[in-house]
């Protein structure tokens, strides 16, 4: 019986989903898969600098499940840059993704499943103004 999933939680959806190394033909050009999971771990972590217990509360996760995100999210970012393989970002298929939003308008708060692309409007004012956490408080 498959397990069931888990769900993670994000603030960013990715501007761009896929990095390409210049000068390599598609055909020969070999992929590496970042989940949006372990992109927002990057992020928290090692962009943002949080700590780790505080990043693995925002993701929804143990610290250890972090500790083990992190590691395997640098290592396929490496792997790509040392290898010059392209990097897709997408969803992992072994957690369900809820994007976290706050509205610009009336500041609610409120989570949706992670569809890439998607614009939503706030389910409280209809307002689409809204930002995936980057909103100052
Ligand atoms: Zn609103």
């Amino acid at each position: 019986m498959p397990r069931p999933k888990r769900s993670r939680f994000i603030r960013t959806i990715p501007a761009v989903t896929y990095f390409k190394p210049r000068g390599i033909p598609m055909s020969q050009l070999k992929e590496v898969c970042l989940g949006v999971d372990e992109l927002e771990a990057l992020r928290l972590c090692d962009l943002e600098g949080l700590y780790h217990d505080k990043a693995a509360e925002m993701i929804g996760v143990s610290r250890q499940t972090l500790g083990r995100i992190l590691e395997q999210a640098r290592k396929k970012v490496i792997e790509a840059l040392v290898y010059g393989k392209a990097l897709r970002i997408e969803g992992p298929h072994d957690a369900q993704i809820f994007t976290q939003y706050t509205c610009r308008s009336c500041l609610y708060q409120w989570q949706e499943p992670f569809v890439p692309k998607k614009t939503p409007c706030c389910p409280k004012c209809r307002s689409e103004e809204q930002t995936n956490g980057f909103v100052s408080k």
